[in-house]
């Protein structure tokens, strides 16, 4: 039975959610302000975190700083009414899985959690994996990227992005693809930020390792 830990300080919105969830078979646990969370996740186990921003005394967005500072990789989503692309952009690189606005539909959200604890399960189900192309060696266990047996380190979000390459060598990975697969979320299709990490995975990885397929996306070079 997933546990499921609700962040938010309006009582209407989160007896809304609880209720929804509950009907589902979740088991649900509220919480009102940001400055208990760290505690909260601690002492339970819980399988994934819905997260509001703008919460009495801490905001969401330190409460992911802390948890995601502290190694802890609970599935997070933020719900929020800030619908501004930069409140989204911010809270995915902080390490947030996905971003829902408010007002919603229950069953976004829904859909949203479903598949956010499948990919965590998956994640976690991994623990044995290496994937290899060429000279390039993911370690899905310690999340390590080796080069040519020189050691990197990649930030989550570019680390699942080789991943997804890693996954299918060869093969043309659309921008689309990588949004869903690396951000899970509905990006604007104008946003270039997948580009924007292509780009820093160019720099550490080395400029040939991924080609740019013109008009249809990405391919890991094998
Ligand atoms: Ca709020």
């Amino acid at each position: 039975m997933p546990n499921i830990l609700i962040v938010e300080d309006e009582s209407r919105i989160a007896s809304f959610i609880q209720k929804g969830l509950r009907s589902q078979g979740f088991t649900t646990t509220v919480v009102t302000d940001g400055q208990n969370v760290l505690d909260v996740v601690a002492s339970g186990t819980f399988d994934l975190l819905i997260l509001d921003l703008g919460l009495p005394s801490k905001d969401g967005f330190q409460v992911l700083q802390e948890l995601r500072g502290q190694g802890e990789d609970l599935p997070v989503i933020i719900l929020s009414a800030r619908s501004d692309i930069n409140d989204k952009v911010a809270g995915l690189e902080g390490g947030a899985d996905d971003y829902v606005t408010k007002p919603f539909r229950f069953e976004e959200l829904l859909a949203r959690v479903r598949l956010r604890l499948r990919g965590h399960r998956t994640v976690r189900d991994a623990t044995h994996l290496t994937l290899r192309s060429g000279n390039l060696v993911l370690d899905l266990r310690t999340r390590q990227v080796k080069i040519s047996d020189r050691l990197i380190e990649l930030p989550a979000r570019e680390f699942a992005m080789v991943e997804m390459f890693c996954r299918h060598p060869g093969q043309v990975i659309s921008r689309e693809q990588l949004l869903d697969h690396v951000w899970g979320y509905d990006y604007n299709p104008g946003s270039n930020i997948v580009d924007v990490y292509v780009g820093y995975l160019r720099k550490k990885l080395g400029s040939k390792l991924i080609e740019t397929v013109r008009g249809m996306g990405y391919r890991l070079r094998i």
